[in-house]
């Protein structure tokens, strides 16, 4: 079951509860950039689960974009989810160049805030909260409070090798239904250690093994689907080639004397894509022919 968001209801219909290890989906996401800074990476790969586990809550058309800005506001974090589970994130370039921090809580600072967009092109809803937990499952929490006015609790980890690669990738996320006991959220939260221990063997577990140990913890427990989830931009470098449209030609003919290189980031998925001299050449040969 890997990369599969496995959905429940528990409490008898009271309490959402989804499940998920993605550990492949956050490998392909940090060879993207290929950087080893474990604090950044583990914000990265925990704010990605958090969207992985909501992409399960979108339907038809619908997308979710989240960016979390730390306290030096140039410093960021952004995801995007849609209803296919396709996942994106990335930490922005400033972010990778400059942070340097040996906890979470630093990295996130005193002034942070979570933004959310949900919705369909033009019918959208944005959220902004700030981030008083200085923790990213606590204070997506907060952001479902204060926007939303649920309850809900997130738990993401991720596990590393002591080389720094990526060794596992699970989180849960729980929701109260409208009209439910506010203990219910409490009574999940308890059982954190038990669920992170399922989460860790997710990817070796039947559908019958997982339900069979949410059973033993809770009652009312009621499987109601899968959905799955995948690292998918559909960016490309030739969807990239229109930037060199917008820049003077004059200017171009100055980046291939100087042989500089030009690079443009994809904002949905954060991949580089280089152009070189050479491009630049055969580019703007092309250009004089029309
Ligand atoms: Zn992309």
């Amino acid at each position: 079951m890997k990369n599969r968001i496995i959905k429940t209801l528990i409490f008898n219909k009271q309490l959402r509860l989804y499940l998920i290890n993605n550990t492949e989906l956050i490998e392909e996401i940090l060879q993207i950039k290929e950087q080893s800074n474990i604090i950044i990476n583990t914000a990265l790969a925990n704010s990605v689960t958090i969207a992985t586990l909501l992409s399960a809550t979108l339907k038809g058309n619908q997308r979710l974009s989240t960016t979390l800005t730390m306290s030096k506001p140039k410093y960021k974090i952004h995801t995007d989810a849609d209803a296919h589970g396709n996942i994106r994130g990335y930490a922005n370039n400033y972010l990778l160049s400059q942070g340097q921090y040996k906890t979470i809580k630093q990295l996130i600072g005193l002034k942070g805030a979570i933004r959310m967009i949900k919705g369909v092109d033009m019918n959208q809803f944005t959220g902004i909260t700030d981030m008083p937990y200085q923790n990213i499952d606590k204070d997506f929490a907060h952001y479902f409070k204060q926007s939303e006015q649920t309850d809900t609790l997130f738990k993401t980890h991720v596990d590393w090798e002591g080389n720094g690669t990526i060794k596992n990738s699970y989180g849960f996320y729980a929701q109260l239904l409208p009209n439910s006991s506010e203990g219910l959220l409490k009574i999940v939260e308890e059982k954190s250690e038990m669920l992170i221990s399922i989460l860790k063997g997710l990817p070796h577990s039947t559908e019958v093994e997982v339900i069979n140990l949410l059973n033993r913890y809770f009652s009312g427990v009621e499987f109601i689907g899968y959905s799955s989830a995948q690292f998918f931009c559909g960016c490309s470098k030739a969807m990239f080639y229109g930037l060199l449209h917008s820049i003077d030609k004059s200017e171009l003919k100055e980046y291939v004397q100087t042989g500089k290189s030009i690079t443009s980031t994809c904002n949905i998925c954060g991949r580089n894509y280089h152009f070189n001299t050479d491009e630049m050449k055969t580019y703007l040969r092309e250009g004089s022919t029309n």
